[in-house]
């Protein structure tokens, strides 16, 4: 899953994303358009329209235009609106036209869905579809008529960590919450797979919860020193997961 950031410059944050936001949900959006990710994502920073929206996915990559600790003007329901001020907008390219370019831009975008929601900590219930803000534009058009239940199945699939192609699935197989146990040495904690944004890190020795390995790093959860707070992040030592 390749994730790219080309995120907003802050001279622009009073016109695409002037709030700071805690996000609560997640919101799905179809283009209607036959655009690459990249391309969604240039035009939306590069316009001066109060049109915005976090991340566009292709299939290919999902490109980031906003940090999550922002708010877009995505959800057609105004300046207070829940969906504008509280969701994290993703939008699947390709819709317009369709076809296997869009069918893995989905598959895509169900799997960055279910990787935001364990890193968040949330379950299928968050996430929504612009139309539950603003049903006239009944927008995600394509997912819907394609069928919702049908994408939200997808989330699940690797929210469970389970393949899509359930052949193989024994009952019983669902994994338990594993161990990560650091070694000698203090290991920092990363928000991103890439590692380019430290939020913490675990002292010598420390144990934690471990929720599996994504893009080669070991995903942590553990508890701020001092305090009762959790964070989640990424490793790069992976020879602590137990
Ligand atoms: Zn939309």
């Amino acid at each position: 899953m390749e994730i790219v950031k080309m995120l907003v410059p802050e001279s622009k944050y009073p016109i695409k994303c002037p709030y700071e936001m805690k996000p609560e949900f997640i919101i799905i959006h179809n283009t209607a358009n036959d655009a690459s990710a990249m391309n969604e994502i240039s035009y939306m920073i590069g316009n001066n329209n109060k049109v915005s929206f976090h991340c566009a996915i292709d299939d290919y990559r999902i490109v980031q235009g906003v940090p999550f600790n922002r708010n877009t003007w995505n959800a057609t329901d105004g300046g207070n609106g829940q969906g504008n001020r509280k969701g994290i907008a993703l939008e699947i390219c390709y819709s317009k036209s369709g076809g296997a370019r869009f069918e893995e831009a989905e598959r895509l975008a169900a799997e960055y869905t279910a990787y935001l929601l364990k890193q968040y900590g949330w379950g299928i219930d968050k996430v929504k579809k612009h139309a539950d803000f603003y049903p006239a534009k009944g927008c995600p058009h394509r997912t819907i008529s394609e069928g919702w239940q049908r994408f939200l199945d997808m989330v699940n699939s690797y929210l469970q960590d389970k393949p899509t192609n359930n052949e193989n699935i024994e009952n019983g197989s669902d994994e338990p919450v594993r161990k990560y146990v650091n070694g000698s040495t203090s290991e920092n904690v990363y928000a991103d797979t890439e590692c380019t944004i430290k939020i913490g890190s675990l002292n010598p020795r420390e144990t934690c919860d471990c929720f599996g390995t994504f893009n080669n790093r070991a995903m942590v959860r553990y508890i701020v020193t001092g305090t009762n707070n959790y964070k989640m992040g990424f490793c790069k030592w992976l020879g602590g997961v137990k």
